[in-house]
């Protein structure tokens, strides 16, 4: 239940405009309202636009607990248009039944049945190569150009401005104080969640609060009528102006804006869609630029910066856009669905996306057959990370292993198992491109509906059990557990 504090402080966040929705949960007596933003890495909302009059994205519905109709369904995956399938199925080389292709007839298996230059005068014909089977991939072709980089290292410059309207000295606050949670948590995290394949640095510029040209109500954050991409790109230049040339941005990936803790008119983080060309001449392409309010200040809310910076990288909010509660579709898992969910490392969709899982990590069931797999958990590194089952064009069952280890040390015992979920990569944000499939849902879950109670104990548990069909032609069982492996035996008939 949502304290009614924190009702009151959620409905004065529900303010249209902006590329976010807000998301409330509450400690004890305080709330924490949190405004995720919507940086469209696919599919674009109209309204998140780099045209100046357009305003950002209105959802019509901010927070809602209802499920929508169509929402009814078991994870519907739109039946692709084989003329506008942006991601095909690739040729798929590899057999379930047979995965050691035989050697050719011509191929000596005997050396004895091998002539040599002692035997014969005959020339020794040369040896036809042995194919190397290509291993079947169902990788998508996504497309991370123009995106912040994901593996090596990702510098973000951290500016701090303050307004003549609300000037930082009224808080109490120095530029230090607000750095502290940010100096190493982000950072320790996104390596935790990359197996150290992401070095994430935050350059911060301490040394002064730059003082913006005009007053923080001037820049339409809290607007009734929504803060435009004008006013957005307004904030960001004047930050930059006033750091003028004196910090050279060569080297730097993305720009972070932020305001001190308290500044009301600042009241969400948002990422801008356009490009930025910063006054040393450095430019930032679209996305990499993203402003923090106080959103970012909460305590434990330091994760705003990795959801952040995951959309940098190229990753889509997996939270509905429209109605349906911010949980609707993962539940408390990855934290670009819920920033504070109680399992909230990536899933390995996104690890694949960002390649902190190589192709080798994901076994791929491309045909029909009934296949065994050995699945280690998503949090450490080593071994298989997930299997994908592609089940049309663009739609796939996934399957991975949640345990309570690394990222997510927090998660509830409910919340580990092998977990489901469906993904299409013709979706964006908003749209659920991830859905996790709750193989229990007669049961409430775990955790406060806020943090996505009914899906977080979705993952299957039951070894030796039944199959669990997903009703998409792919059934799943759990044939046994070693360690903190799973043994999962995949039954694809699509
Ligand atoms: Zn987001």
């Amino acid at each position: 239940m949502r304290s009614a504090l924190c009702s009151s402080i959620l409905a004065s966040a529900l303010l249209p405009g902006v590329s976010a929705l807000p998301l409330a949960h509450h400690d004890g007596d305080s709330c924490y309202v949190v405004v995720t933003t919507h940086y469209v890495t696919v599919d674009p909302v109209p309204t998140h636009t780099s045209s100046d009059e357009t305003p950002y994205p209105l959802p019509t519905v901010i927070h809602s607990t209802s499920v929508p109709p169509d929402s009814e369904t078991p994870y519907p995956i739109p039946t692709p248009d084989p003329d506008d399938t942006p991601y095909p199925l690739p040729t798929v080389t590899h057999s379930t039944e047979t995965s050691i292709p035989p050697y050719p007839t011509d191929h000596p298996t005997d050396p004895t049945d091998v002539p040599t230059d002692e035997s014969t005068s005959e020339p020794v014909p040369e040896p036809t190569p042995t194919p190397t089977p290509e291993p079947a991939t169902c990788r998508p072709a996504w497309d991370n150009t123009g995106k912040a980089p994901s593996t090596g290292p990702l510098r973000a410059a951290l500016i701090f401005v303050d307004f003549p309207d609300s000037p930082a000295d009224q808080f109490g606050q120095s530029t230090e104080d607000l750095y502290a949670p940010l100096k190493s948590q982000p950072a320790d995290l996104y390596s935790q969640m990359s197996y150290g394949k992401l070095e994430f640095e935050i350059v911060p510029l301490l040394d002064q609060f730059y003082r913006m040209p005009n007053d923080s109500v001037s820049y339409g954050f809290a607007d009734d009528d929504g803060m435009t991409g004008e006013e957005h790109g307004r904030y960001i230049n004047d930050a930059l102006a006033a750091v003028g040339d004196s910090f050279s941005f060569q080297g730097i990936d993305v720009l972070f804006i932020a305001s001190p803790n308290g500044t009301e008119e600042i009241n969400r983080s948002a990422s801008y869609s356009n490009a930025v060309t910063a006054p040393d001449g450095s430019e930032f392409t679209a996305g990499n630029v993203i402003t923090y309010g106080n959103d970012l200040y909460p305590e434990g809310e330091w994760q705003t910066v990795n959801h952040e910076t995951g959309h940098a990288m190229g990753l889509p909010d997996l939270y509905p856009y429209s109605p349906g509660g911010n949980a609707l579709f993962v539940g408390g898992f990855d934290m670009m669905g819920l920033v504070w969910g109680q399992s909230p490392d990536l899933f390995a969709w996104h690890k694949w996306r960002l390649n902190w899982i190589e192709d080798g990590d994901v076994n791929c069931v491309a045909e029909n057959g009934v296949t065994t797999h050995r699945l280690s958990p998503i949090e450490v590194a080593g071994g298989t990370k997930a299997i994908a089952i592609p089940v049309n064009a663009t739609g796939y069952v996934m399957a991975e292993v949640r345990s309570k280890q690394g990222a997510n040390s927090e998660a509830c015992d409910e919340g580990t198992g092998v977990l489901l979920y469906t993904t299409d990569s013709a979706l964006g944000s908003g749209d659920g491109p991830v859905r996790v499939i709750d193989t229990k849902p007669e049961t409430s879950g775990c955790g406060s509906e806020d943090n996505g109670a009914l899906l977080n104990d979705a993952p299957l548990t039951d070894v030796g059990g039944e199959p669990f069909d997903t009703e998409l032609g792919v059934k799943i069982r759990i044939v046994g557990q070693e360690g903190d492996d799973y043994i999962v035996e995949v039954e694809r008939e699509v």
